[in-house]
């Protein structure tokens, strides 16, 4: 993890910002939330909007820029838009899709126009799995090529897995398959049923707490870096973790950087339109691509206006908006839940995380502490 990430104040600027170059994308991925088709979208930002936004993200000194989609290799003017970041010195990482668009020659022409990370989407351990989660066969074996060009070319990598209940069988294959390939980074993505994804697939509160036990063991011995995405209660965990293995003097010596990183990032509470930012292919920004409220739009507004200034955003980043089981929790300032799992389910972006087995200290569920109240009544008439 950047060890910027303790110097950003999240009411001033983002810590991580994502620019969806299109929406158009040649796989059918079950749980897409862009709910992404093969063409562009007419309204898509032109390359001077998006080198404008460039501009922007240069001056807030974001420190890490993603291109994303949709497939961003769809659109003809990548390399311009990377090259052009590079010159204004803004790091860029990539999400392509691992279609036939992705060639060796592409990965080294993204490199040599300055791509800082290349990031490949992994979400089952086998073709068969793999191939059918993402609607193309062939693409497994596209993803392991990639990241060979990239190892080959000295292109930093970073996998992307989403974890739900079609793969979570899995997940000590995975695990093994991560190790084995030269990675960077294993971003840890949480289903969220937006989009195309279903809620059938979403995991249960005791399956997310599995795949932290797993990943947490992983990353004291992995030589690369794990993170989560929207799954804030992963700093819980570790946070309790902590304090579990401290009591049993069993406190993992961790490499150093890696040290920092648990800890640096357990106590930051970055969430969805806090220390998050992502724009829509349109200009829409969003707190995060799977929190589809839009705080307003880059054609009309500065990015740091509507990030700072905009009341959705504000709300977001206000802790003691927090509803049900978050807002009681002594953890909501590092965690929060997800709101964006929380307006998924509920409409309601305040609402508590559904899928958190933590129940705070003391907290009484609303249906229980109305029962409660009404025996209260009934034995005091
Ligand atoms: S590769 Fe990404 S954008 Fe394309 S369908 Fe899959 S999830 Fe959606
Ligand atoms: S109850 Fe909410 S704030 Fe507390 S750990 Fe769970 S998700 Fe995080």
């Amino acid at each position: 993890m950047n060890p910027l990430i303790s110097t950003v104040d999240f009411n001033e600027r983002p810590f991580i910002a994502i620019w969806e170059v299109t929406q158009a994308c040649d796989l059918a991925c079950v749980h897409c939330r862009a709910s992404a088709q093969p063409d562009r979208h007419p309204m898509e930002l032109s390359t001077e909007e998006g080198k404008d936004l460039i501009d922007q993200i240069a001056a807030l000194k974001v420190p890490v820029f993603v291109l994303t989609g949709g497939d961003p290799i769809k659109r003809p003017d990548l390399f311009e838009l990377i090259d052009y970041a590079r010159s204004v010195e803004v790091r860029v990482s990539l999400t392509p899709s691992a279609t036939p668009l992705l060639t060796r020659e592409v990965v080294v022409r993204l490199k040599t126009a300055g791509l800082a990370r290349l990031a490949v989407s992994m979400d089952g351990a086998s073709a068969e799995t793999h191939d059918a989660f993402r609607g193309m066969s062939g693409s497994f074996a596209r993803t392991l090529d990639a990241v060979r060009w990239a190892n080959e070319i000295g292109l930093p990598v970073q996998i992307n897995t989403t974890f739900s209940r079609r793969n979570i069988a899995e997940i000590d294959d995975l695990v093994a398959l991560m190790d084995s390939l030269k990675i960077t980074l294993w971003s840890v993505f949480f289903l969220v049923p937006t989009g195309r994804g279903k809620l059938n697939d979403l995991l249960n509160a005791e399956e997310f707490e599995q795949v932290f036990a797993t990943i947490y063991d992983l990353s004291k011995k992995a030589n690369f870096d794990i993170k989560t995405t929207e799954a804030q209660h992963y700093r819980r965990f570790i946070l309790q973790q902590g304090v579990a293995e401290r009591k049993a003097g069993s406190a993992p010596k961790l490499h150093p950087d890696k040290a920092a990183d648990a800890i640096g990032r357990a106590p930051r509470g970055l969430n969805d339109g806090k220390g998050f930012v992502f724009i829509s292919h349109t200009g829409e920004v969003f707190p995060s691509g799977f929190l589809p409220l839009s705080g307003g739009n880059i054609r009309l507004q500065e990015l740091a206006v509507i990030y700072r200034d905009s009341p959705l955003f504000q709300g977001l980043r206000d802790t003691s908006r927090l509803e049900g089981k978050c807002g009681a929790c002594e953890f909501k300032e590092v965690c929060g839940g997800s709101r964006a799992r929380a307006y998924s389910l509920t409409g309601n972006p305040n609402a508590e995380e559904p899928c958190c087995v933590y129940v705070p200290k003391g907290f009484v569920p609303p249906l229980q502490a109305a029962r409660a109240a009404t025996l209260h009544v009934l034995r005091r008439a």
